[in-house]
């Protein structure tokens, strides 16, 4: 097939392009990498499986040659990104949703939306589930990027019902691993930085919120998995196995074996108090579930972290 990856040369996109290629498709990243890199698909160099096309999705795209799928991923995501780019990030989610949307309707393809757990907002229910619509604050400094998704949820269900447009949704929980940018903010690379860098592991409040988190080779097995599913509705992908961020600190100190101070920050306003995924959907349409541990997935990115610091 050929497949269109938006914001493939960002973390999970990139992993992404890297399955799909594997199978034997070929696929064009559409990506103006506002917060990924080139690097990131530097070793398909020279392969006519992968074709780069710099541009920023939220202005429209059109391609000549047939596509068979899209996956639309672009958007800034890491809370300091989109913290600092509320335009880029309300506008990727609604005017690069829509542009998305037109492509696929034109080629007559299937469109996949990653969409996240942050739709949610802090939850009142626990874990998650797909029917739970929320508890999210508009005006909040999530409210640029939590709001950009939702919007981007009821626009694709819009063309699926108006125009009939093939379409599926995926909300993604927490994923980690190699690719993420040390610098994101996220807390895995900010802990694994910490570790490497030999300075005090930062803990935003008292580290009792919780997140679940999920290592990249089983999201993107689930992401391809959704899209070559018939269901269409929102789908959860995540890890279940949840976790307090100081356990996770702890975790990570004895996992690396350095010896490491906690300092203890202030919480960020809105952060989640608690976020864990309800996978029985994925389990029971898909057979899919995480088989990758902490343990193990911290390993390995701590592993490649290691050489690219
Ligand atoms: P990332 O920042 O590494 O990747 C996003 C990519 O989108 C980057 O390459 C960036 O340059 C590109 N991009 C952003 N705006 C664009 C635009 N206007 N035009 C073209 N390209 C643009 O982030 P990620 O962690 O890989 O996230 C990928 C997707 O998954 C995002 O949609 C994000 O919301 C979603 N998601 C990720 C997580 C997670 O834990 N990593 C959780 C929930 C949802
Ligand atoms: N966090 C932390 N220390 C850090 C970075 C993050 O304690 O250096 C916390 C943050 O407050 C949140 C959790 O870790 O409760 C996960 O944050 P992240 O930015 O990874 O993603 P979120 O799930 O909040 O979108």
């Amino acid at each position: 097939m050929r497949i269109v990856v938006t914001g493939g040369a960002g973390f999970i996109g990139s992993h992404l392009t890297d399955a799909l290629i594997g199978q034997g498709h070929k696929v064009v990243v559409i990506d103006n990498f506002i917060t990924g890199s080139r690097k990131n698909l530097e070793h398909h160099e020279g392969s006519d499986q992968l074709m780069i096309v710099e541009h920023d999705i939220t202005k429209p795209v059109y391609l000549a040659e047939k596509i068979d799928r899209i996956y639309h991923l672009a958007s800034p995501a890491s809370p300091i990104d989109y913290q600092k780019l509320p335009i880029q990030t309300l506008k990727v989610g609604a005017l690069g949703t829509h542009n998305v949307l037109g492509m696929a309707k034109h080629h007559n393809a299937r469109i996949l939306l990653a969409s996240t757990s942050e739709v949610y907002g802090d939850p009142e229910i626990h874990p998650q589930k797909e029917d739970y619509w929320g508890h999210v604050n508009p005006v909040g400094p999530r409210g640029c990027y939590d709001e950009s998704k939702r919007f981007a949820e009821a626009i694709v269900v819009a063309y699926r019902d108006y125009h009939k447009v093939d379409t599926r949704i995926i909300r993604i929980f927490n994923t980690y691993g190699p690719r993420m940018r040390l610098n994101d903010g996220r807390v895995v690379p900010a802990f694994v930085s910490q570790i490497l860098k030999n300075e005090d592991i930062t803990i935003f409040g008292e580290g009792l919120q919780t997140r679940s988190f999920c290592y990249v080779s089983d999201l993107v097995r689930g992401i391809m998995g959704v899209m070559e599913c018939n269901y269409k509705n929102p789908i959860n992908l995540g890890n279940p196995s949840e976790i307090t961020i100081k356990e996770f600190a702890d975790k990570i100190i004895s996992i690396s074996g350095a010896q490491r101070k906690m300092v203890y920050c202030p919480l960020p306003v809105d952060d989640p108090q608690r976020r864990k995924p309800d996978i029985s959907l994925a389990m029971s349409i898909l057979n899919w579930q995480p088989v990758v541990s902490l343990e193990e997935g911290l390993k390995l990115t701590i592993e490649w972290a290691g050489k690219n610091v």
